[in-house]
């Protein structure tokens, strides 16, 4: 028996997609190509924006003929999307071939309702979405030499754009034991890099009372033996402190790579996402951040065409933009998530928004470009994670400021760390060989 799994959205559904792999590995499944191969087909799913919950949409309505003419093929949908007010119902109508829907917190169903046989039309969803019954689920890893681990589900936050809350629940932090006993595991598993995984990984520990908090964390992690890196994600500018920048600036494992999303470069429209810090407060962070680290690579996401958003708005956004010179910015356009306060604001003109991302995507591109180009001449520590599928004979992996590097190579190299000098810049990859010479 065969499966399939289709992962739509954020680091944290590709993690929730290897514990759904570990489960059918556990029970005897094994990986499949393609749809046709697969006796069971799992869409891990995501709503936060529009354009992933209409390519799930799309691509789950595309199997109707293949159910039609195999009806033994088992069709799952979990994630965001079952758990949203009324989605799995929704999905149940719009999709009657779909044989089992799951909720993110009833993903350890899956296979009962698989070994029973009985899984027509089944749907568990717990719609009060607090107990993290996938913590302990097996782990089929799928991600070459890094390993995810999360450290705390759910968000407290209630941007007023984003649905995660309502799906995801409020913050629940593993203990600092049982994530430090996951880290010992992957390591001696040979895993070179983790990623600690959480939708707002700052307020770490806030819930244990005890006086865990995500810098003490991070300093356990980084003291243990071994040469690993590790890096997080998401983190939150209200919550990502000097004392998270200073044991990170204090250690050679952590990657001094930052995500750290502004959302906006307007303090009105900032107000108005309820995202709980100012512009200035963020410039504060990010002058403590390069102060610390000189070589540090710090990228963000970026809204455009938020309800309210004027020219004037936009403007100091790109001012924001060219005050931090982002590595990398994941710029994206502001879509209405149905259920949030924010989807019943005036919205802005398709045109209008579609204006500023051009202007916006252009001016971080150039940026990103200038950045890249001092890279040039240097040489560079890379861990090699892949092979680069765009080049064939290459392998690629990153520097420690999160630059994706490409060099020549088999896929021996993978999982080993070697010295890189950059001999060619394109726009954020860059191009290198092999060196002796000595690291930057
Ligand atoms: S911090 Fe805001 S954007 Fe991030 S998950 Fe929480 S509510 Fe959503």
């Amino acid at each position: 028996m065969k499966y399939f799994i289709v992962t739509y959205g954020c680091q944290m559904n590709v993690h929730e997609s290897e514990k759904i792999a570990g489960m059918l590995v556990d029970i005897g499944y094994d990986a499949a190509s393609s749809y046709e191969e697969a006796d069971v087909i799992v869409f891990n799913t995501c709503c936060i924006r529009d354009t992933a919950e209409k390519r799930a949409y799309g691509n789950i309505g595309a199997l109707k003929s293949m159910k039609k003419a195999d009806p033994d093929k088992t069709i799952v949908v979990v994630g965001c999307m079952t758990q949203q007010k009324g989605g799995a119902e929704a999905l149940k109508k719009k999709f009657p071939f779909v044989d089992i829907i799951l909720g993110t917190n009833s993903l350890d169903k899956l296979p009962v309702l698989l070994q029973e046989k009985r899984a027509k039309s089944r749907i568990a969803v717990n719609e009060d979405p607090t107990v993290d019954l996938s913590t302990e689920l097996p782990i089929y890893r799928t991600s070459g030499t890094n390993a995810w681990i999360n450290i705390m589900y759910g968000c407290n936050n209630f941007c007023t754009y984003c649905i995660v809350p309502y799906v995801r629940g409020r913050e629940r932090s593993r203990a600092i034991a049982d994530v430090i006993a996951d880290v010992k595991q992957v390591l001696s598993e040979g895993y070179k890099e983790i990623t600690l995984l959480g939708q707002n990984v700052d307020s770490y520990g806030n819930d244990l009372k005890d006086g865990t908090n995500f810098a003490g964390l991070l300093k356990e992690i980084a003291a243990l033996d071994g040469k690993f890196r590790l890096r997080f994600m998401t983190s939150h500018p209200k919550d990502f402190n000097k004392e998270v920048v200073d044991v990170i600036a204090a250690s050679s494992n952590i990657c001094h790579n930052i995500h750290l999303p502004i959302q906006s470069g307007s303090n009105e429209i900032l107000r108005r996402m309820n995202r709980k810090y100012t512009v200035e407060q963020y410039l504060e962070i990010i002058d403590y951040i390069k102060a610390k680290m000189p070589d540090v690579g710090i990228t963000s996401d970026i809204m455009i065409g938020f309800p309210g958003e004027t020219e004037e708005d936009f403007l100091l956004t790109c001012d924001l933009v060219k005050k931090v010179r982002f590595s990398n910015a994941f710029t994206f356009v502001y879509s209405p998530r149905k259920g949030t306060p924010a989807a019943t604001m005036e919205q802005i003109p398709a045109d209008v928004k579609k204006s500023r991302i051009t202007r916006l995507v252009k001016l971080q591109n150039d940026i990103t470009k200038e950045l890249s180009d001092l890279y040039l001449g240097n040489v560079y520590e890379i861990l090699i994670e892949d092979v680069n599928p765009k080049y064939p004979g290459t392998v690629c992996g990153r520097t420690d400021s999160g630059r994706l590097v490409t060099i020549d190579g088999d896929p021996s190299l993978i999982g080993s760390f070697v010295n890189v000098k950059i001999t060619k810049s394109r726009s954020a990859s860059l191009f290198g060989e092999i060196s002796q010479g000595e690291k930057k």
